[in-house]
């Protein structure tokens, strides 16, 4: 199979898992750049994760617009992945999601954090944007390449950024540590509330997260993978990290 035929399916893996997992529902994408033209990246068509078939997945310019439409319809919210692209040579997928238990954290005040091993992937800061401060009252979708670029500033040197009243935005350096990120940065936010219930938390420490983020490699990430491949019936693929 060639580089590109190879990531297409593990594209489709993706959008299956974050279904199965429950990142996604009928709602929220994940992305890929091109693996031969660093200028396009691949996209479903407008469907809900779960459905997607490799035909559905298109090229995109990093302007947000269709290499090759052939009838099919685009998600409106194309920009974020374009402006992360556009924004940030290193990243090589993105997912957006509307995933519940990370909503509050954009909305209160209180800090998404990790506090847990396996969720020191989401980095040390979670920022937030707020389409407000410099769109004023929208529908609260990221609609235009403006929106996407002031966004992909927010999440900076970072990985991760909550959309206030909306949702949240992974970056990374390959599909399986999109997923990873994902999935475990919705983990953290259900764990951190209910330790909030509780009572104070102690946060991972900036040294603990950064000794994580050392030692977790392709070996987690492939272990991760295949696991929920196998709860979305979905075949694993080159397991690079063994
Ligand atoms: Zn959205």
């Amino acid at each position: 199979m060639s580089k590109l035929d190879t990531l297409l399916e593990e594209l489709v893996t993706a959008n299956r898992i974050l279904a199965r997992e429950e990142v996604v529902d009928s709602f929220g994408h994940i992305s890929a750049r091109h693996p031969e033209r660093p200028d396009r990246f691949l996209l479903s068509r407008a469907r809900a994760p779960d459905c997607i078939e490799r035909d559905d997945l298109m090229e995109y310019g990093l302007d947000g617009e269709l290499v090759d439409a052939r009838g099919r319809k685009s998600y409106l919210e194309r920009f974020i992945h374009a402006a992360v692209y556009e924004q940030k040579p290193a990243v090589q997928a993105v997912v957006h999601n509307h995933s519940p238990s990370v909503i509050p954290f954009g909305v209160t005040g209180h800090k998404l954090k990790p506090l847990l091993h396996t969720c020191a992937c989401m980095g040390h800061e979670v920022p937030i944007w707020d389409s407000g401060d410099k769109f004023g009252d929208t529908n609260m979708l990221v609609s235009s390449m403006d929106m996407g670029r002031d966004l992909a500033r927010r999440v900076g040197e970072g990985r991760t950024a909550l959309l206030r009243g909306h949702g949240s935005v992974v970056t990374a350096p390959d599909i399986r540590q999109a997923v990873y990120i994902a999935v475990y940065l919705e983990v953290n936010a259900r764990l951190q509330m209910q330790a909030m219930a509780m009572g104070t938390i102690k946060f991972l420490t900036k040294g603990e997260v950064d000794k994580i983020l050392e030692s977790t490699g392709p070996v987690a990430f492939d272990r991760a993978w295949e696991n929920w491949c196998r709860r979305a019936g979905r075949p694993v693929g080159e397991m690079t990290g063994v």
